[in-house]
């Protein structure tokens, strides 16, 4: 029973190997495959014990095989990385002496390490290599855009600076007055994209604390609150307040969630009528997620743009409203805390902004 159980044992290991294993006699006969083998082969197990293995390479592998030296083989194994039709794959194949207790040859073990796996850990490691890539890509992007925004902010300072002594100081004439306007509204957007490129290459580094999403989403509409009244825009808060607090930077959520008040506040006031703004929090404690709504009574986004919106520079506003980034560096940020960011159109009307960040940033 003992010596079943144990024969029991070995084969099960052997045939719980990924890689292709057989064990052939002096002879080239088989004697063992195992389950791998077999699969590949496209044989049951009765119909290859006691065939030649050749029988079941590519010619150029059996060739190689047979003209091994004979046993014991120099160093106790041989390798070979080949190409095998028969066995359908790229295999590097490695021979070695099959001994008996005392020592004494009786066979060989030939071994392939099955390709699919071999692929699949090269895939990983590629996966992994390219991560890496991406986010050193990103680092370096960022630290590019940094420089570029602070090199360029300096000059357009002392441009908005000198427009607005000009002003203030009566030097320039009447007739000057709306090109000056123009110069001083184009060099304010200029600042803002500049703004905007270097929250861009902050959100790479957050600066992460303890922080309560409530709290952040109440300073972000409190800023709107005024405006918001003025064109007639109700914002309707439905917070839960039993969510947990994260682990994020809460300067950065800010801007995500102003960000997306802010399209939502032009949505509603492009339709020229009063509106509202309905913002929520909830936490699904199934999926472990923190999840935040905007939702506004403008006219929505049209649906083949839905997929754009989150494309830097992708704007629909005029020459001087829109900068296309706002939604582009919320993806980033919200991305960068590990949660997720989607646009759609509300059943009932109005864009829908759903924000989802996940719990295991428990603070
Ligand atoms: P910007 O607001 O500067 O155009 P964003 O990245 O914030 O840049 O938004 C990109 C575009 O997405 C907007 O120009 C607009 O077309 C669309 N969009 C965003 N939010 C809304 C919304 N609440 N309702 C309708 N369209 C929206």
């Amino acid at each position: 029973t003992e010596i079943r159980q144990q024969r029991g044992e070995f084969e099960g290991a052997f045939d719980s190997l990924v890689h292709l294993a057989v064990i052939i006699d002096p002879n080239g006969v088989i004697r063992h495959a195992n389950h791998a083998f077999l699969l590949r082969a496209q044989q049951t197990r009765e119909q290859l014990v006691g065939r030649q293995l050749s029988d079941y390479l590519s010619q150029e592998l059996a060739q190689w095989v047979r003209a091994l030296p004979p046993s014991p083989l120099p160093g106790g194994f041989a390798v070979r990385e080949m190409d095998d039709d028969s066995l359908n794959g790229v295999f590097f194949v490695t021979v070695s002496d099959f001994c008996d207790a005392d020592g004494a040859v009786r066979g060989r073990v030939f071994m392939a390490p099955d390709r699919l796996t071999v692929s699949h850990l090269e895939a990983q490691r590629e996966a992994r290599r390219q991560q890496l890539t991406q986010s050193e890509k990103l680092a370096a992007l960022g630290q590019f855009v940094a420089g570029i925004a602070h090199e360029l902010n300096n000059p357009l300072q002392s441009v908005i600076g000198y427009l607005d002594l000009l002003r203030t100081t009566g030097a320039v004439t009447r007739e000057a007055y709306p090109q000056i306007r123009t110069i001083a509204r184009e060099a304010d957007r200029a600042a803002q994209i500049v703004k905007n490129l270097l929250i861009f290459a902050r959100s790479g580094h957050l600066a992460r604390r303890p922080s309560h999403v409530n709290a952040i989403l109440q300073r972000a509409l409190r800023s709107r609150q005024q405006p918001c009244r003025a064109a007639q825009i109700e914002i309707v808060r439905n917070y839960d307040v039993t969510i947990p607090r994260i682990h994020g930077d809460p300067l950065m959520l800010h801007q995500v969630f102003l960000n997306v008040m802010l399209n939502a506040e032009q949505a509603v006031v492009a339709t020229g009528r009063p509106g509202r703004i309905d913002v929520a929090s909830t936490a699904d404690r199934n999926q472990q997620r923190l999840i935040v709504t905007v939702r506004d009574t403008g006219p929505g986004i049209p649906e083949d743009l839905l997929s754009r919106v989150f494309e830097p520079f992708f704007t629909t506003k005029d020459v001087g409203k829109g900068t296309g980034l706002g939604l582009a560096i919320s993806y980033g940020i919200v991305h960068e805390h590990g949660g997720t960011i989607a646009a759609a159109n509300h059943s009932e009307g109005g864009a829908l902004f759903t924000i989802e960040l996940p719990f295991n940033l428990l603070a």
